[in-house]
C-alpha cells in the first residue's frame, strides 16, 4: 500500500507538557522536530494540573534538594530509583526558572518571589516539620505552564500534526525503532512519520476506572503502542488514588487545598487523619490518606444519607484565600455541586488519579529492557517521558506536586540525549515494507461495520471491573475474579462492530482504537498488582498487609505476550550522594 509518507530527525508523540518541553529543547537546537497530538496540544491532560510543581526553591521555608530527594524516596515506599529521583530534585529549581522565562505566571510573595504551598509528604530536615515546596499559579499551574510551552514551540517553529491519532510504533527487523503510523482525525487518512528518534508522551491511562480525574483522552495509548512492540510496562500495579474527588463524581480538588489549611472531617465531625498519620495529618502522602477515608467509610463513619464520603472543609479559610489561591477548585464545586467551598464543606472520596507505572526509561528518557545476565539495554531509537514512563521517581507513590516536574525534567534530559543521538546519526535507516502491517490490520479491522458488540458498552464494563477487583484496597480471590472478567471482556472485543450509522465519525474508529489499548493497560494493571504478594504504596493487600523487602524490593515488568511477569532490581544508589535503606514509613 502506497501511503504519504513524512520525514523528520525526531518524533513527538503527545503535546502535554512531557511532549512539548521536549520538543522546544530540540527546536531550539535546529533539529527537525513533529509533534503528534490527538487533541489539540493545550487541551492535553497537564491543562488540568492544579496544584504545582515542586522546587526546592525555599521561599516560603527552609528548604532544600537533599530533604525534596529524602521525601521522594519515603513517598515512593523505597521503591523509586534513588539515581534517577535525585537528577531530578537536583534539576528542579533550574526547570523552575526556565518556566519563569519562558512566561509562566506563578503566584507571588510579597517579596516578589514565587509563592510556595504546603503539599503532601513534604517535609523539612528529613522527616521533620512540614516543608513548602510547590511552586504554584494559583490553582491552575498546569493551565499556566502548558501555554507557556505551546507558545515558545510555535516561536521555536516546532512542525504541529494537530488532531492526528498515533496507532502503532515502526521499527524495522533488527529492533529499531523507524517512527509510527498515524491517522488524520479529520479525514480518516493514514500518514506514515519516519523519524532518527521516536519519543512517547502520551501520558497516563486514568481512563481505566470509572472514577477518574483524568481527561477522557487518557487511554494509556503510548503504554499499549509499547506493549504491542514487545517491550514490557513497569510497575503497573502502582495506581495513584486521589484522596480528594468530589464524591461520586471524580472531579479534583487539588491537594494544594490541604496545603492551605483544609481539613477532613468524617460522619462524626471527627478530624480523622489525626488517627493515622498524627504528623503530617491531612498532608500524609496520598496512599495513606485514600486509604485512610475508604477505611472511614467501610467502617460506617462516612457522612451523608448513605454515608459513602467524608468532608473536606475549607470554610474555616475565609472567602479571600479561597478566592486568591484556590479559585479554579472555588468554580468546579459551585458548577458540580451547587455549593461555595467559601461557605461548605465539600463531599469527597478517593478517585483515581496517576499512573505510576509505565514504559521502562532510564534518566536519559531511554526505554530500556532487561537483556542477559540482568543488565538493561536501550531501545535503539525509542525515549519516553512523563506519565506514560516509569524511570522510576515514583516509585509505588507518587507525591502531589512531583509529577509536573518529572514530565518537564526528564522531557528536557530525553531531548539532551536525543540531540547528542542526532549529532552521530547522519541518516534515516530504511523503513521495510511490512512495518506498518500490524498498524495498517488494526485500522482495517475496525473498517468492518454492523451488529456486534458495542465499543461503549464494552468501556464501560471494563472501567466498571477495574473499580470493583482493583481499586484502594485489593486481595487475591477479588482480582483474580476481574483478570477472569477482563479475558472474557477481551474475547467480547474481538466480536466488537462500529455501528452503520456512525461512518461518518472517525472518532467512532478512534475510540475503538483506544479501548483496544485501555484493554491491554487494564491486563497489565490486574496481572502485576495479582503477581506482587505485599502492600507498599498505592497497592494494598488485604491479604498481604505488610510490606516485604525481601521478596518484593524489586520493580515488576509485565509482557503482553502470555501476559508473562519478571522483575529488575530497584536503584538504590544515587549519583552522589548517600542512599536511604528502606525503613518503616510513617507520617
Ligand atoms: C486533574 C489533574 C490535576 C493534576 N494536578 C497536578 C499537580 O498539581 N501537580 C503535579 O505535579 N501533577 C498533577 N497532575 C498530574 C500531571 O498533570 C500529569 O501527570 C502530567 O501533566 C502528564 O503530562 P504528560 O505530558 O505526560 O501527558 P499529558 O499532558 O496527559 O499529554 C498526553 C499527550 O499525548 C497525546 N496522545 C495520547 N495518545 C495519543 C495518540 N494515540 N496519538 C496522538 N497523541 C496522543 C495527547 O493528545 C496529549 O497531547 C494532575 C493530573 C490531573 C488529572
Amino acid at each position: 500500500m502506497d501511503l504519504p509518507h513524512r520525514r523528520f530527525d525526531a518524533l513527538i508523540i503527545g503535546a502535554g507538557g512531557g511532549g512539548l518541553r521536549a520538543a522546544l529543547q530540540l527546536s531550539q537546537a535546529e533539529a527537525r522536530v513533529a509533534v503528534v497530538s490527538k487533541v489539540f496540544p493545550t487541551r492535553s491532560h497537564t491543562v488540568a494540573a492544579q496544584g504545582g510543581v515542586n522546587a526546592a526553591l525555599a521561599n516560603v521555608l527552609p528548604d532544600n534538594w537533599h530533604w525534596h530527594m529524602f521525601d521522594t524516596v519515603k513517598g515512593s515506599d523505597y521503591l523509586g530509583d534513588q539515581d534517577a529521583i535525585e537528577y531530578m530534585c537536583r534539576a528542579a529549581p533550574h526547570v523552575v526558572y526556565e518556566l519563569e522565562h519562558f512566561g509562566v505566571p506563578f503566584s507571588r510573595l510579597d517579596d516578589g518571589n514565587i509563592y510556595q504551598r504546603a503539599f503532601g509528604g513534604q517535609s523539612r530536615n528529613f522527616g521533620g516539620e512540614q516543608a513548602a515546596r510547590t511552586c504554584a499559579a494559583a490553582d491552575r499551574t498546569g493551565h499556566a505552564i502548558l501555554h507557556s510551552l505551546y507558545q515558545q514551540n510555535i516561536r521555536a517553529k516546532t512542525h504541529f500534526f494537530d488532531e492526528y491519532f498515533a496507532i502503532d510504533l515502526l521499527h524495522d527487523e533488527q529492533g529499531y525503532f523507524l517512527g509510527a503510523l498515524v491517522l488524520e482525525i479529520a479525514t480518516g487518512k493514514p500518514l506514515i512519520i519516519e523519524a532518527k528518534t521516536t519519543l512517547l508522551a502520551t501520558g497516563g491511562a486514568g481512563q481505566l476506572f470509572r472514577t477518574n480525574t483524568n481527561a477522557l483522552i487518557n487511554t494509556g495509548d503510548g503504554m499499549a503502542m509499547a506493549l504491542r512492540a514487545g517491550i514490557p510496562l513497569q510497575d503497573m500495579e502502582f495506581f495513584q488514588f486521589h484522596p480528594t474527588g468530589i464524591a461520586g463524581k471524580g472531579m479534583l480538588i487539588t491537594e494544594g487545598a490541604r496545603g492551605e489549611g483544609g481539613y477532613l472531617l468524617n460522619g462524626e465531625g471527627e478530624r480523622f487523619m489525626e488517627r493515622y498519620a498524627p504528623n503530617a495529618k491531612d498532608l500524609a502522602s496520598r496512599d495513606v490518606v485514600s486509604r485512610a477515608i475508604a477505611t472511614e467509610v467501610r467502617e460506617g463513619r462516612g457522612c451523608g444519607r448513605n454515608k459513602d464520603h467524608v468532608l473536606l472543609k475549607l470554610d474555616h479559610l475565609g472567602t479571600d484565600i479561597v478566592a486568591k489561591r484556590l479559585p479554579g477548585i472555588r468554580e468546579t464545586v459551585k458548577t458540580f455541586l451547587n455549593l461555595d467551598p467559601a461557605e461548605s464543606p465539600i463531599p469527597v472520596y478517593p478517585t483515581a488519579h496517576y499512573t505510576m507505572g509505565g514504559i521502562p526509561t532510564d534518566r536519559y528518557g531511554r526505554v530500556v529492557v532487561p537483556e542477559m545476565q540482568g543488565a538493561e539495554e536501550p531501545v535503539p531509537g525509542l525515549y519516553a517521558a512523563g506519565e506514560c514512563a516509569c524511570v522510576s521517581v515514583h516509585g509505588a507513590n507518587r507525591l502531589g506536586g512531583n509529577s509536573l516536574l518529572d514530565i518537564l525534567v526528564f522531557g528536557r534530559a530525553a531531548a539532551n540525549h536525543i540531540i547528542e543521538h542526532l549529532r552521530e546519526t547522519r541518516y534515516h535507516r530504511p523503513l521495510p515494507e511490512s512495518a506498518t502491517d500490524q498498524a495498517l490490520a488494526r485500522l482495517a479491522r475496525w473498517e468492518q461495520k454492523g451488529e456486534g458488540e458495542s465499543v461503549d458498552e464494552l468501556r464501560k464494563a471494563l472501567t466498571r471491573i477495574m473499580e470493583d477487583h482493583c481499586g484502594v484496597f485489593r486481595n487475591e480471590e477479588v482480582m483474580r475474579a476481574g483478570q477472569e472478567k477482563l479475558v472474557a471482556l477481551q474475547e467480547r472485543l474481538q466480536r466488537a462492530r462500529i455501528k452503520d450509522h456512525s461512518q461518518v465519525f472517525n472518532t467512532a474508529r478512534i475510540e475503538a482504537l483506544e479501548l483496544e489499548n485501555l484493554m491491554d493497560i487494564a491486563l497489565a494493571t490486574v496481572s502485576s498488582a495479582l503477581a506482587r504478594q505485599e502492600s507498599r504504596g498505592a497497592h494494598s493487600r488485604i491479604d498481604y498487609p505488610e510490606r516485604d523487602d525481601t521478596h518484593w524490593l524489586r520493580h515488576s515488568l509485565y509482557y503482553k505476550e502470555a501476559m508473562r511477569m519478571d522483575y529488575k532490581p530497584v536503584r538504590i544508589k544515587p549519583m552522589t550522594v548517600d542512599s536511604f535503606p528502606p525503613k518503616a514509613r510513617t507520617y
